[in-house]
């Protein structure tokens, strides 16, 4: 292929948690728990609510001044401390099957403005940073 063929606009290289975050910061508003998750057995004072109820991973405000993140984020996205989950052997569910790459990570970084939004996105950036 010739090296000056256009690329598709949409183009990313790989994505890379240690500085985005996004899943866990500002993209959603709750990480739910469901029953038979580690996280309230290892981590009772991050789970909010009861038992049989909803049950969400307390949030903080985010240090951007722009809605909450997980309270189990650690980090600020730079090289020196990179964003990393303080509980992950006992992560959620929803954490554990939001996979860097796929549709939802896409969702979170279009609605961090991290990635561009496509005909695929669901919805629009949220957060403006
Ligand atoms: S899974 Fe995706 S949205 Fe979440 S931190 Fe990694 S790259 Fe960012
Ligand atoms: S528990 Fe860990 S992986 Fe899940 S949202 Fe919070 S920081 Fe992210």
């Amino acid at each position: 292929m010739p090296a000056d063929t256009l690329a598709c606009a949409h183009w990313e290289p790989p994505v890379a948690c240690a500085s985005c975050g996004a899943c866990c910061r500002e993209a959603f508003d709750a990480v739910p728990v469901e029953e038979g998750d580690p996280t309230p057995e290892h981590h009772p004072e991050l789970v909010m609510g009861e038992p049989g109820a909803w049950r969400e991973i307390r949030r903080v405000p985010s240090p951007t001044g722009c809605g909450t993140r997980c309270a189990a984020l650690n980090g600020d996205g730079s090289v020196t401390s990179p964003f990393h989950c303080a509980i992950y052997a006992h992560r959620a569910t929803a954490c554990r099957e939001l996979e860097p790459g796929s549709p939802n990570c896409h969702l979170a970084r279009v609605r961090t403005n991290l990635s561009p939004p496509t005909h695929t996105s669901v919805a629009g950036p949220r957060s403006a940073h």
